[in-house]
């Protein structure tokens, strides 16, 4: 940590991982989000009818605060994830409910967070104990209303937003935090734990919010309203910035402006490298919304369309209908080259309320992606359905995630292909010949991928699992952040073997992994000869300028020597060097 004179006392430089690129200036806002669940607190009888009065006003605060989260995912993901928040709303409505908790402080005087978030428990337990599937999903809306009305009491603002812009850090952030994060007041984030392929630092690249994660004890060492600086993209925190450091940065500011505006010149242009060797390269998103990035920045289609963000921040599984209308959507705006549309992958760190209750040591290896879908077919054969009707639109094909063996890819196509069957005997048009791809993110399927092309149209490598799960290195635990190599020879190999398997069998590989929109990597890749790199919009015209500035054949070369180095740190050098030969000019902030 370097100090220097800041404008609000000394300067303090800690330096973290920079996940999401971009520069933010303003004031800190602390999200401590650690709830504490209140007890009872006995007071005397005459204090009952302020504490009435207190929590009508919490309640009030509460009734607000939802409405104005509801408008604003109205307008920027779409309306029917913001119906959640009309069930919230009504739960606060529940005479039978209230009726409880002000009865309650009558008959035991006491403090109105007890008594509160008492009866809602108790109503929470209940429905808990019923087990009817969808009454249980219920009960995290529940404890959500109740959590926000005690901060309410308690006179937290449980938002991570307040409304001023502010830099947030968090001791964590998780996927639906990000979700909900609002783009105008949210300038960056910076995370005590974390990591470059966590799925909070996947989504704030999506939404172009700075990041920078791996920072120890920034909660406790910074307070609400610092002055502070985000480098998202050396991963620095700064925090009472002084005015050089400021006239520094917006140099940089300045800088990065000019190439975005180079960049966007270069839209139209295709990704094909110095000799000829052309590339498709492609959009990963999460939410629907993302598609007028996606077009604006010349992708050629979406290569990775994670449902899962649909399925999260809901209890309730989005409908059939709703999925295909979505699904048709974005079909229709990614044009003819179309939509890659993942199957829902849950688990891991995307929990989802199917999930509630279930105690998993290790969720990572365990009930998760095609998994999940396989174990719950009726929630698989909605979600195929949907994905089917959508392809009667615009080009579809469809993709499933975490596989490890044949077996379970022969299931979900069988489960496919009977859907396909109750489709036609209604008379639905669909694509009868809609591709079939698997996800090659788990090393058995990565070794076995001979086989496994047997099954499919084609694959898409995600290395940010694939790494994962060949190195032993949780993808989003920063202790083991420095094992996290994507260019351990493992890994390399791992990518020949999947190219060669798919080639000599006649189907095509993509990349959806953070690896392919990585530009400091762009060589590697080139090198493996994948058909496709599917990346964050944001990455896009880097990666295109990088591919249009390099030469296949020494690409080539390159895996080549890098596939007999034995070091990971060795085969980054090599791949570091190629890189800044052909364009430094992007490599340098
Ligand atoms: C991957 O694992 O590389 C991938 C693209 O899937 P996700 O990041 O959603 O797990
Ligand atoms: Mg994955």
């Amino acid at each position: 940590m370097v100090q220097h004179s800041g404008i609000g006392g000394e300067e303090m430089i800690l330096v973290g991982i920079g996940v999401s690129p971009g520069i933010a200036h303003g004031p800190i806002h602390l999200s401590l989000d650690v709830f504490e669940r209140p007890e009872v607190e006995e007071i005397p009888a005459d204090e009952v009818e302020s504490e009435v009065i207190r929590l009508k006003s919490a309640l009030e605060t509460t009734r607000r605060q939802l409405e104005t989260m509801r408008d604003r995912i109205a307008q920027e993901i779409g309306g029917t994830d913001a119906d959640i928040f009309d069930a919230h709303l009504l739960m606060l409505e529940d005479r039978s409910v209230l009726d409880k908790v002000f009865k309650q402080l009558n008959t035991r005087p006491q403090r109105a967070e007890g008594a509160f978030y008492g009866v809602m428990s108790k109503y929470v337990e209940t429905l808990k104990r019923i087990g009817d599937e969808y009454l249980r999903e219920r009960t995290v809306d529940i404890e959500d209303v109740a959590r926000r009305v005690v901060r309410n009491l308690r006179g937290i603002d449980p938002e991570h937003s307040p409304a001023q812009p502010h830099i947030l850090l968090s001791p964590e952030i998780t996927p639906s935090d990000t979700a909900m994060m609002d783009r105008k007041t949210v300038l960056g984030f910076a995370t005590e734990g974390g990591s470059h392929t966590s799925h909070s630092a996947i989504m704030a690249r999506s939404m172009g919010i700075p990041a920078v994660v791996g920072l120890p004890d920034i909660t406790t060492r910074f307070h609400t309203g610092q002055d502070a600086l985000l480098d998202g993209y050396g991963g620095l925190l700064i925090v009472n910035p002084t005015e050089e450091t400021l006239s520094i940065y917006s140099a940089t500011k300045r800088r990065k402006a000019a190439l975005a505006s180079h960049l966007r010149s270069m839209v139209k242009l295709p990704a094909e490298t110095l000799d000829g060797m052309r590339i498709v390269l492609s959009a990963n998103i999460e939410f629907e919304s993302e598609m007028a990035a996606v077009g604006e920045w010349g992708a050629e289609g979406v290569g990775l369309y994670r449902t899962e963000f649909f399925f999260l921040n809901r209890t309730a599984l989005p409908t059939e209908d709703e999925q295909a209308e979505n699904y048709a959507r974005v079909a229709a705006a990614a044009g003819p080259d179309g939509v890659i549309i993942r199957t829902l992958d849950i688990g891991g760190d995307k929990l989802h309320a199917l999930h509630d209750g279930l105690a998993e040591a290790n969720p990572f290896l365990g009930w998760r992606g095609i998994r999940v879908s396989l174990s719950r077919r009726k929630i698989f054969k909605t979600q195929l359905r949907a994905i089917l009707r959508a392809s009667a639109v615009g080009k579809v094909r469809i993709m499933f995630p975490m596989v490890s063996c044949r077996e379970e890819l022969q299931d979900a196509r069988e489960i496919l292909a009977g859907c396909k069957d109750d489709l036609r005997a209604a008379g639905v048009v669909f694509d009868e010949n809609i591709e079939v791809g698997a996800m090659i993110e788990v090393p058995s399927a990565a070794i076995t991928a001979d086989t496994l092309a047997q099954e499919v149209d084609f694959f898409s490598i995600g290395t940010n699992d694939l790494i994962q799960y060949t190195i032993a290195v949780d993808r989003g635990n920063e202790l083991v952040a420095s094992l996290y190599q994507p260019c351990h020879p493992a890994i390399l190999r791992l990518l020949k073997h999947v190219t060669d398997s798919a080639r000599n069998a006649g189907i095509w590989t993509g990349v959806c992994g953070e690896m392919a929109g990585d530009i400091m990597l762009t060589p590697l890749m080139v090198g493996l000869g994948f058909t496709e790199l599917s990346m964050a919009v944001s990455q896009l015209p880097l990666v295109k300028y990088a591919i249009r500035k390099l030469p296949a054949g020494h690409c080539a070369d390159l895996v080549a020597e890098s596939l007999k180095l034995g070091d990971a740190s060795k085969i980054y050098v090599r791949c570091r060097e190629v890189a800044m030969q052909y364009y430094s000019e992007l490599l340098v902030h």
